[in-house]
């Protein structure tokens, strides 16, 4: 428990700077910094170190040294830190919890969410023994074995964004440590200090020194990750644009990348569907930590006035009880968005709705918290009767901002689906199996839930988009996330008897 009390006194003192996590060691390098926000209350309450190509390059170099003997490490000893830290995370729950609600500014309830879907791919990493277990065939040929097994990479990079400041980290590094693999990390730089203090468990855990690195930043450090030789493969997570930068950038520099990206995710309501159901559903995923999920839902296709008029009746009445305000302070339903310049284009969005005239049925753009007039808070707000033309339709917005699409028919919902740019997650609301089934064979999207809003997939699954949600073969985590960290090496053997001599054999080597 050391570390976590350390940490935990460090935080009451009102830590101040935070920096990078090198070789095992807490580094502060006296480079530039930035500042970190409350969002709740709009105060500057840390500064986060910002690191250049040279203090990159001394993390890349921590993990390069570490690599020999964690490789070498056996993988059921690698799993066994893997224990105690899930643990050790299960343990600080409520300080990583408060961390991450207050720089991020989801509630309190959301971030124990996130970290117990973080925890669980940790237990999938326990796992690992299992997962690395090669393939053998004995007798090939006239006595040639052959097998393959799975052999890790290096040194492996993971760049996250800020709406998971803890959960999406976990979706690469345990997979990747456990494989053999030493890693650096590159969170936000806006929700840091949760994302730096969870990887210091693992030093607790029992993880050596420079198996685990955590560099503060932004581009330089991006930059200098995608381009240094030493670094093998990067795992990306972020907005669309970074993502497809990451992607050409890292390939182009001869790694290995999955760089998944933005989202806009539709749930289509049937008129056949319980419509209390879906409308709590909805809720949920669309103004759950404020609109800033990958996977949350902005845009509903209602199919059929009736349904239409229905869903937006229930969603206006469920607004009107939504609690907004500081994420630690209980009783709240949704916290407020991550910074002011998030805010300011959040709000931009919702203006430009009513430009392009959507009818703004409920409008959050005045609320007012008490006590916390600074916060970056924006009220749910709900748009019917939206055009596939607009603005507010076609963008990821990442804000408490639902869009109400009205169509005539499953197949026009579907249509819309599809010929969107993103296609992260879906959900069709209905009672009737033929067209739960016909939706979920035809649609041109990753993850797919029936009457399921968020169909995130569990650990032992792997969650990935597709269209211009993920770029790169594999998915994160669960079995893609073993295959990525990791390349197949085939292996043939004989042994000739001794003193016998093979004679010369110039066609292909076949069993013929
Ligand atoms: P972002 O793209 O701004 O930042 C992500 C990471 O990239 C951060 O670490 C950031 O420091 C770095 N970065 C930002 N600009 C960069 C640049 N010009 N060059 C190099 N690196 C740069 O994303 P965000 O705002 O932190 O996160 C929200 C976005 O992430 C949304 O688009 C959301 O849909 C997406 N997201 C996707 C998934 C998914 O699984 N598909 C999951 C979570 C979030």
């Amino acid at each position: 428990m050391q570390i976590a009390e350390e940490m935990n006194q460090q935080l009451s003192a009102d830590l101040e700077k935070v920096g990078h996590l090198i070789n095992g060691e807490i580094v502060s390098t006296g480079g530039p910094t930035q500042p970190v926000y409350n969002p709740a209350t709009g105060q500057v309450i840390r500064q986060v170190e910002m690191a250049d190509q040279a203090t990159t390059e001394q993390a890349i170099a921590a993990a390069e040294a570490a690599f020999p003997a964690w490789r070498a490490t056996p993988p059921a000893k690698r799993a066994r830190i893997m224990f105690r830290f899930k643990e050790l995370l299960e343990q600080n729950a409520d300080t990583i919890s408060r961390l991450m609600t207050e720089e991020h500014g989801k509630v309190y309830a959301d971030s124990m969410g996130e970290l117990q879907r973080g925890i669980e791919n940790v237990e999938f990493a326990c796992y690992a023994p299992e997962l690395l277990k090669g393939e053998h065939c004995r007798d090939v040929g006239p006595g040639i074995d052959s097998w393959s097994e799975h052999q890790p990479l290096g040194v492996v990079a993971g760049i996250t964004p800020f709406n998971f400041p803890v959960m999406v980290p976990l979706w690469m590094y345990p997979a990747a440590l456990v494989a053999g693999n030493t890693f650096v990390l590159k969170p936000s730089e806006k929700d840091p200090t949760s994302a730096l203090f969870v990887p210091q468990l693992l030093k607790e855990a029992g993880l050596p020194d420079g198996v685990m690195n955590v560099i503060n930043g932004g581009k330089e450090a991006v930059d200098t990750l995608l381009t240094d030789k030493r670094v093998q493969a990067i795992s990306f997570v972020g907005s669309t644009p970074i993502a497809e930068y990451v992607y050409a950038t890292g390939s182009a520099h001869g790694k290995r990348v999955q760089a998944l990206g933005g989202a806009k995710n539709h749930a289509i309501v049937m008129p056949d569907a319980d419509i209390d159901n879906a409308v709590s559903a909805l809720m949920g995923a669309a103004y759950g930590s404020c609109g800033e999920r990958c996977m949350a839902i902005p845009v509903v296709v209602a199919v059929g006035d009736e349904t239409g008029d229905a869903v937006v009746g229930k969603l206006t009445a469920e607004l009107a009880g939504m609690k907004v305000g500081n994420g630690l302070e209980e009783g709240n339903d949704m916290g407020p968005l991550v910074t002011r310049d998030h805010y300011e284009k959040v709000r931009g969005y919702v203006d430009l709705g009513v430009e392009e005239g959507a009818e703004l049925v409920v409008d959050g753009r005045d609320i007012a918290v008490e006590g916390h007039p600074d916060g970056y808070y924006l009220g749910g707000c709900l748009f019917d009767r939206v055009q596939p033309g607009m603005k507010i339709y076609q963008d990821e917005i990442f804000g408490p901002v639902l869009a109400v699409v009205r169509v005539d028919t499953l197949q026009q919902a579907m249509d819309l689906i599809d010929a969107h740019e993103y296609g992260n997650g879906t959900c069709v609301f209905t009672r009737d199996g033929e067209v739960a089934r016909y939706f979920t064979d035809n649609i041109k999207v990753g993850m797919v839930g029936v009457n399921v809003p968020l169909p995130v997939p569990v650990a032992y699954h792997s969650f990935g988009g597709w269209k211009r949600s993920l770029f790169g073969d594999l998915s994160a985590y669960g079995p893609d996330a073993m295959r990525f960290y990791t390349r197949r090496k085939t292996i043939t053997q004989r042994w000739p008897s001794a003193g016998v001599r093979e004679g010369i054999k110039y066609s292909f080597p076949s069993n013929h």
